[in-house]
């Protein structure tokens, strides 16, 4: 692909390969090209950091070498193949784009996903850009759909977004499955409703019920509170598994 001058510019927070800690990847080796930004405003967020683009990116692979932002398409594809070199035993691990949420950022993604074939890619969002996903689509694998659960998030609309962005449907072709992250606050009902979107915008699409991690010295969920948490999607015949951050037990990125 030729990258011209006039090609988007990708603000960029880091490129780093290492093992899938959540979804339907779990660990499969994997890029991560995360971009920097996201305008979603949960409560908590374990990447606040990338909000803000850092004047450099690391080169994986290469001490000391840094490239500025904003990058090329070029400079990302080149940081994707440091990471993860074209020789690597075991043949090209898939490329997980993530944030932040990365959709805000969909024309350097137009140009980008192109550039990373043959790689196979995963978009992580939060979804609540439906154009976005459908024009994104002809590229990706997989789709891991972070749908954010009001308690937990912090989004007291968020369901309603999440029902407003879905309204026209989901693509075909990508592979989607559902994280839903809950903790002890969560209330069934919130489950429910997630359910009935669920049941009929995706309804046999994976979901992952994430307890909020239970290392770092909270407490782990109680099982019968996952138990309640899981019954509506389960009444609703939804493939469900119940799996937590295994990144943070394997203590990488
Ligand atoms: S969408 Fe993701 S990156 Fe953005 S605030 Fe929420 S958890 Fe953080």
């Amino acid at each position: 692909m030729s990258v011209t001058a006039a090609s988007p510019q990708a603000r960029v927070a880091e490129v780093f390969r290492s093992w899938q800690g959540e979804g339907l990847l779990l660990g499969k080796r994997q890029v991560f090209v995360r971009l920097a930004g996201c305008e979603v405003g949960c409560r908590f967020c374990d990447t606040e950091w990338a909000f803000d683009t850092p004047a450099r990116v690391a080169v994986p692979n290469r001490a000391g070498e840094h490239l500025s932002n904003p990058l090329s398409v070029a400079q990302v594809v080149d940081l994707v193949n440091a990471a993860d070199p074209l020789d690597a035993p075991g043949g090209l691990a898939s490329v997980t784009l993530t944030g932040g949420e990365p959709t805000e950022q969909l024309e350097l993604l137009r140009a980008l996903c192109p550039a990373l074939t043959p790689r196979e890619l995963m978009l992580e969002t939060a979804g609540l850009n439906g154009p976005a996903l459908h024009a994104l689509a002809p590229w990706l694998r997989w789709i891991a759909l972070d749908i954010k659960l009001p308690t937990a998030s912090g989004l007291a609309d968020a369901l309603q977004r999440h029902a407003e962005a879905f309204a026209n449907g989901l693509p075909a072709g990508p592979e989607i499955f559902v994280k839903l992250v809950v903790d002890g606050d969560t209330p069934v009902s919130e489950l429910q409703a997630a359910a009935d979107l669920l049941r009929a915008r995706l309804p046999s699409a994976p979901i992952f019920l994430q307890p909020v991690s239970p290392l770092g010295g909270s407490p782990a969920l109680p099982a019968a509170h996952l138990d309640r948490l899981a019954e509506p999607l389960l009444a609703a015949g939804l493939d469900l598994r119940v799996v937590p951050q295994v990144h943070k037990v394997l203590k990488v990125r």
